[in-house]
């Protein structure tokens, strides 16, 4: 699974709104909307390979051709907030009224209801799981619990990540605000990811790959993603798949899914102290 959080401005006000004012800072937010999705949809197509952008409302309200544009390359939109908001610090209530109006902007510019939503920086609240099962997403891609898709309590799907799978870890640096650490070298970046793609590819994993376009549209990381997709896709047996797909299939195939949790074995020998 190829996501790809269309964070753009809202990296920056998200933040502070008085970022608004800050050129230098708001051209890069800027960068990844305006170039970075331009030029990975244009690799997308050249590869003929569907992927997932999760865009903040803002976003989605701001870039509406954008929006056309990678609808018309195929590919889904999920949500991702409206101002990129960190959910940590809201009430229940505060976090509905955000996927309520992600929700009617992105169903509005795109036609359909998005079925996916990734948080903000990954994180969710406990009653995240239940919101969205009641506002008829059918799955969180948000939590790292796995290497393959599993089922919350109340059996709405999550499509796990993990920071390792990731590029602002990789690639983010801003001066100040103090974002990031050093970019790495895209052949670094290349053999970490490789290596995992591999050895999931081995166990059978979901491999969920999450870039931004502000980082990863840059030239030479549009073709170290060239080079790892066709890697991908010549080592065989491989599903490119939108998060939609990903859902579909699990939810219609329950029995794929085998859990092994050794605290759940009656059999197991209690542990001595
Ligand atoms: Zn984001």
């Amino acid at each position: 699974m190829l996501c790809f959080d269309v964070d753009g401005e809202t990296t920056a006000l998200s933040e502070d709104l008085e970022f608004a004012k800050r050129r230098t800072l708001m051209s890069q937010c800027e960068y990844g909307p305006r170039i970075g999705v331009p030029r990975l949809l244009g690799l997308l197509k050249h590869l003929n390979v569907p992927a997932t952008f999760f865009v903040p409302g803002y976003i989605a309200e701001n870039h509406p051709r954008m929006v056309e544009a990678i609808l018309d390359g195929g590919h889904e939109i999920g949500l991702h907030g409206y101002m990129h908001e960190k959910l940590a610090g809201l009430s229940e209530a505060e976090e509905e009224g955000i996927l309520l109006h992600s929700l009617e902007i992105l169903t509005r510019l795109t036609g359909v209801q998005p079925v996916g939503f990734r948080a903000p920086w990954f994180e969710i609240n406990p009653w995240t799981p239940a919101l969205l099962k009641k506002h008829d997403l059918r799955y969180c891609a948000s939590e790292m619990g796995d290497d393959v898709p599993y089922v919350h309590e109340n059996g709405l799907l999550e499509i796990p990540g993990q920071w390792m799978l990731e590029d602002w870890e990789q690639f983010a640096f801003n001066a100040d605000p103090a974002w990031g650490f050093v970019p790495e070298n895209c052949e670094k970046v290349f053999d970490l990811w490789w290596r995992e793609f591999a050895a999931m590819h081995d166990y059978g994993c979901c491999f969920v790959l999450t870039l931004h376009p502000w980082l990863s549209g840059r030239p030479s990381r549009v073709q170290l993603l060239e080079e790892l997709i066709c890697a991908m896709r010549n080592k065989g047996k491989v599903w490119f798949a939108r998060g939609s797909e990903i859902a579909g299939y699990c939810y219609s195939h329950p029995e794929a899914r085998q859990n092994i949790d050794f605290d759940a074995n009656p059999n197991r020998e209690p542990v001595s102290a």
